[in-house]
C-alpha cells in the first residue's frame, strides 16, 4: 500500500525495531526505483524517500513501495523523524549529487545504521563514500557494462552469483555437447573442476541430481567453481 504521510506524524516509527525484511531507499531515480521495485517484488517492505515530491508521488502511485516520504536526507532530523535510523539496511541511491550523497551516508553511519549501501557515479565518489563509512559501494553503470560484456562473450550463462572475484555459482544452458550424456560420463568435476548443484527442465530444479541423470540440451544447470573453469564450458 503506498501512502504519503507528513513527517511530524511519523514519530511513532521511532523506536520500532525494523526486521531485516525491511529496507529504506533514499533517492528515487532510475536506480533507486529499480531497487524498490525488485525488493517489493521479492516480498520485502520498502520505504522510499526523495527530496522531489513528484518522484515520491510517482512511486506512491506505482505502488512499488510500502511507504514513501518527501524529505531532505542531508538533514539528520528529517531522517530521524522518518524512522530511517531504525532500519538495518539503507540504500543511498543518489548518484549525481555528490555532496548530498556523502552527507546522507555520513548521517546514516553517525546515527548507527548497520548496513549502508551507497551508489557511486565515479571512483573518487566511491572512495569518499567509503571514507564516511559506507558498508558497500556500488557502481551500477560500470557493473552493468561488465555483465553485458560477459553475456555477449558467454551467451549461455543466464545468471551469475559471484562468491569472490575468482569463484561463482552460475546458471547455464546445457550445451549441445552435453546432450544425452550422464553427469558421471561427463566427469564435470575431473574434467572441468566444476560441481553440479542442480539441473532444471520446465522451470523445476532437481537439487543434487543423480550422477546417472542424462542431461538434455536447452535445459539448465547450476554449477559452482572457479571462473576460469566456468569459462571453459562449451558454448551452447
Ligand atoms: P539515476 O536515474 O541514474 O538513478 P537520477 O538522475 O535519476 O539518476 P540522481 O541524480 O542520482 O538520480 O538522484 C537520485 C534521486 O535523489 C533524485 O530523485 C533526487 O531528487 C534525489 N535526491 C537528491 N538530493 C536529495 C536529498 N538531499 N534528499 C533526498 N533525495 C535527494
Amino acid at each position: 500500500m503506498g501512502v504519503q504521510v507528513n513527517l511530524p506524524s511519523l514519530d511513532f516509527l521511532n523506536g520500532i525495531r525494523k526486521s531485516n525484511r525491511q529496507f529504506a531507499v533514499i533517492g528515487l531515480g532510475r536506480f533507486g526505483r529499480g531497487v524498490c521495485q525488485t525488493l517489493h517484488t521479492l516480498g520485502y517492505e520498502v520505504l522510499g524517500t526523495d527530496i522531489d515530491e513528484k518522484r515520491v508521488a510517482q512511486i506512491t502511485a506505482d505502488r512499488i513501495v510500502s511507504h514513501a516520504f518527501e524529505l531532505d536526507s542531508t538533514d539528520p532530523a528529517a531522517l530521524r523523524q522518518a524512522g530511517i535510523f531504525e532500519f538495518e539496511t539503507v540504500i543511498v541511491a543518489i548518484g549525481n549529487y555528490l555532496q548530498e550523497s556523502i552527507i546522507t551516508t555520513l548521517n546514516l553511519k553517525e546515527a548507527g545504521v548497520a548496513n549502508v549501501v551507497a551508489k557511486a557515479s565515479t571512483e573518487i565518489h566511491g572512495k569518499l563514500l567509503c571514507r564516511v563509512g559506507a558498508d558497500r559501494v556500488v557502481y551500477p553503470e560500470f557493473e552493468a557494462g561488465c555483465v553485458l560484456a560477459r553475456s555477449l562473450t558467454k551467451p549461455s550463462i543466464l545468471d551469475r552469483f559471484e562468491l569472490d572475484p575468482d569463484h561463482s555459482i552460475v546458471e547455464v544452458v546445457i550445451p549441445q555437447e552435453f546432450h544425452g550424456r550422464t553427469i558421471a560420463e561427463l566427469e564435470l568435476r575431473n574434467r572441468y573442476g566444476l560441481n553440479l548443484l542442480a539441473v532444471s527442465c520446465d522451470k523445476k530444479f532437481e537439487i543434487n541430481p543423480s550422477p546417472h541423470l542424462r542431461l538434455q540440451k536447452d535445459c539448465l544447470m547450476v554449477v559452482i567453481g572457479c571462473n576460469k573453469d566456468i569459462n571453459r564450458l562449451p558454448i551452447q
